[in-house]
């Protein structure tokens, strides 16, 4: 435990730090552990550990150590249940694509390592130890102001690796931070080649940006970046700026689950053009479905759907996405107040349709197709389908006619119906 700053390191992250310093190297947490000590905000999920050992002899001081990033100094060391990440004090050769070192030096200081490191808040280092904490450009005190800087010239920086424009963006939204004008400014005249990123690092960073509590100031920090048109093409042709900003307000009432929020982001491009551009970002079959279906489900709603308006989404959409389907639309409407003050009445709403369990396929009707067959005089094939189908209908009209003596009778009516149609 160290008293100065009130945090427990777990037991085999403190294992692997004193070995290493028993073999004589120096050691310290660094990166988005140290920021989250310092913040006092949270249990850091990782441990970042820097060190001046080389992977090669951060290798031999443990009995697992899985080469998991060795061209960039990292090894992970496998201790206690945890996997932990040791990367040696390093400098990053030149970006020769905007993207990647060429080639990583190793140092053997931690000030000198510090200096490659993106933002301020992310280039402190801390010894558990002692308490001590390198924090040669000023973190902490742009923790203190909030405030989200570059280590050096911004320009410099983004050029080196244009993600760094979206990570500030992220780290602004995660952190409820400002972002440095010299920052802004910097990413404004690079915003372009961002699409010199792969789409996977960009759609990481806004899985991340989009879960923040409030993800739509991000966004609206990408338009004043000029991100925005290289990032989401397809929604900056589709949707003028100010209808954009109505969605990225809507975003901010919307669960953190990414799936509905990028449904909001999305929804001018409907359920066909939100699941091509999330293809185009490799986003996962699940999730671009999850959001197709999302929209969707929003789009057949009135802003007050009846509970059989309800019924029918959840048929089309699943049981799943019913409740975020409801929440975008309430989100999508004109008056923000009035949005946030129905979203609980609505997500009563809801709840309670589902938990009527009414049938919503026609393998939950009260009756099967050999009945209808009987009852009609159909033969089986196309017209009894469509006879189960009407009668699904029905009971998602009215979820009370769903009784085998009800559903016979309407299925006899609709038998005559068609029967002309299918007897031949
Ligand atoms: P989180 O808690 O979200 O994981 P983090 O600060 O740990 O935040 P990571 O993306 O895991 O962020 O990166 C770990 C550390 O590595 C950062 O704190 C930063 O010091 C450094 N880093 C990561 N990516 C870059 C980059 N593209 N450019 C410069 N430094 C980077
Ligand atoms: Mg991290």
């Amino acid at each position: 435990m160290d008293a100065r700053r009130g945090i427990t390191l777990p037991p085999p992250v403190m294992s692997v730090i004193e070995r290493l310093k028993s073999c004589g190297y120096t050691v310290f947490i660094a990166g988005g552990a140290v920021r989250d000590i310092v913040m006092n905000r949270q249990r850091p999920v990782d441990w970042d550990i820097a060190t001046s050992a080389t992977p090669a002899e951060v290798s031999s001081c443990f009995d697992h150590v899985v080469p998991t990033g060795v061209a960039h100094g990292t090894v992970t060391v496998v201790a206690g249940g945890m996997n932990i990440e040791v990367t040696t004090y390093r400098h990053d050769g030149p970006y020769v694509d905007g993207r990647r070192p060429e080639y990583v030096v190793y140092l053997d200081d931690i000030v000198a390592d510090l200096a490659r490191r993106d933002f301020t808040v992310n280039a402190m280092a801390f010894d558990p130890a002692t308490g001590e904490l390198v924090d040669p450009y000023g973190g902490a005190d742009d923790i203190e102001r909030c405030l989200i800087r570059c280590v050096g010239d911004p320009a410099h920086r983004f050029s080196e690796d244009k993600l760094r424009m979206l990570r500030a963006i992220r780290f602004a939204a995660t952190l409820g931070f400002d972002v440095d004008t010299r920052v802004v400014d910097a990413a404004r005249s690079l915003a372009p080649e961002i699409e010199q990123v792969s789409v996977e690092r960009i759609m990481d960073e806004l899985m991340k940006t989009m879960r923040a509590p409030k993800p739509g100031a991000a966004l609206l920090l990408m338009e004043k970046m000029g991100l925005a048109p290289h990032v989401f093409p397809e929604l900056c042709s589709e949707a003028g700026e100010e209808e954009r900003r109505r969605l990225y307000a809507a975003c901010d009432l919307l669960s953190p689950e990414p799936e509905e929020r990028f449904a909001a982001l999305l929804w001018p491009l409907g359920p066909k053009g939100s699941r091509h551009v999330l293809g185009r970002m490799r986003a996962s079959r699940e999730f671009s479905l999850a959001v197709s279906r999302i929209i969707e489900g929003a789009r057949d709603l009135e802003e007050h759907p009846s509970d059989y308006q309800l019924r029918l989404a959840v048929s089309r959409i699943g049981q799943d996405h019913l409740l975020s389907a409801v929440r975008l639309k309430n989100a999508l409407r004109g008056d923000r107040e009035e949005a946030l003050t129905d979203m609980e009445a609505m997500e009563k709403r809801v709840q309670s349709v589902l938990a009527q369990r009414p049938p919503l396929r026609v393998t939950d009707l009260d009756v099967g197709g050999k009945e209808i067959m009987e009852a009609t005089g159909l033969k089986p094939g196309p017209g009894v389908r469509i006879v189960l189908q009407r009668l699904l209908h029905e009971t998602l009209r009215d979820p009370s006619v769903n009784k085998k003596e009800c559903l016979l009778a309407m299925a006899r009516e609709i038998g005559e119906e068609i029967k002309e149609e299918f007897t031949h």
